[in-house]
């Protein structure tokens, strides 16, 4: 399949069968493209529909957002996880308007220099707000493509990445570029599924190599499983006799940073160290039975100590 077949099978499909009604397919612009693109890594598109419209009510545009405090757009963010990409925006908002008035770069290699955006979100914005050709290769555009081009091995290796850019690169079009973006993000998403391909429907079926050879869900490749380690803790919600929770405010960096949690520590005997830190007496206590919670790095086993 030459290119300009495999652009106008995508475009094709698209004009009969993508999406065009989503909150960020409207009022087009790189602010707004820019937020769904970092709220859809890693998460999906129904989870992020409220938060983005939320968001968007609150943060117009990028100088509210620069002007917003922290804990307020960490707030926003509560509940959609990897909270990195939070502060990673509200960084960002903050160099643009500093430094360029709020206007975005229009260049791949400006963009990705901004905290937070890579190349392939960069291409996204690039493509889709600009309309300047760019490559996109999210999570789901890399299923298409390892299938379509029976590309073995797991894309989080960087020679499997560089060939998916490779085939990326060669089928992306001069031209409708903004479509053929949203179209492979459709296609992944909504026709190329993880465990349900549906390629009778596929328009590239004709060639997708894995297709041909009857494994479409053999592609991308998975990640060799390691042994997750293991941390414990304790989490203390600890009440006040008016019924008051007691919160603490984490950190800027690392785990849940700059998020307000209940005070934790890792040993049963931290309680009272921690209490008696704190000023506070312990009337009664509680430890409930342990919990896991799984990271993309280890394992969190906690036990909640009401106090
Ligand atoms: S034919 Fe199947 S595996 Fe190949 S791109 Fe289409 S949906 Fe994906």
């Amino acid at each position: 399949m030459t290119p300009t077949d495999f652009q106008q099978a995508v475009l094709g499909w698209f004009d009969q069968h993508g999406r065009s009604n989503l909150p960020w397919q409207q009022d087009i612009n790189a602010y707004r493209v820019w937020v769904s693109e970092i709220m859809l890594q890693q998460t999906q598109v129904s989870t992020v529909i409220p938060y983005y419209e939320r968001f968007m009510e609150s943060y117009p545009d990028v100088q509210s957002l620069a002007t917003a405090s922290l804990d307020e757009v960490l707030h926003h963010w509560t509940g959609l996880g990897y909270y990195a990409r939070a502060r990673n925006l509200y960084k960002t908002a903050n160099w643009l308007v500093t430094h360029t008035s709020g206007e975005f770069p229009t260049s791949i290699e400006g963009l990705c220099k901004l905290p937070g955006i890579g190349r392939s979100t960069a291409g996204a914005i690039s493509s889709i707000a600009f309309k300047i050709p760019a490559t996109i290769l999210d999570g789901n555009v890399k299923r298409v493509l390892a299938r379509f081009s029976a590309t073995a091995g797991w894309p989080g290796n960087n020679a499997v990445l560089q060939k998916l850019w490779l085939v990326a690169d060669s089928y992306t079009p001069d031209t409708r570029v903004a479509d053929y973006t949203q179209a492979m993000m459709d296609m992944g998403a909504t026709l190329c599924t993880r465990s349900a391909p549906s390629c009778y429907v596929c328009p590239l079926n004709k060639d997708c190599k894995a297709f041909q050879q009857g494994n479409p869900k053999d592609y991308p490749g998975k990640k060799l499983r390691k042994i997750l380690p293991i941390r414990t803790q304790f989490l203390l919600m600890i009440h006040n006799s008016q019924g008051e929770v007691l919160l603490q405010q984490n950190p800027p960096l690392g785990l849940w940073g700059g998020l307000w949690v209940f005070p934790q520590v890792d040993t049963e005997i931290g309680i009272a160290e921690t209490c008696s830190k704190l000023g506070l007496q312990i009337v009664s206590q509680t430890i409930n039975p342990t919990k896991r919670h799984t990271f993309s790095h280890f394992h969190l086993d906690y036990q909640i100590s009401g106090t």
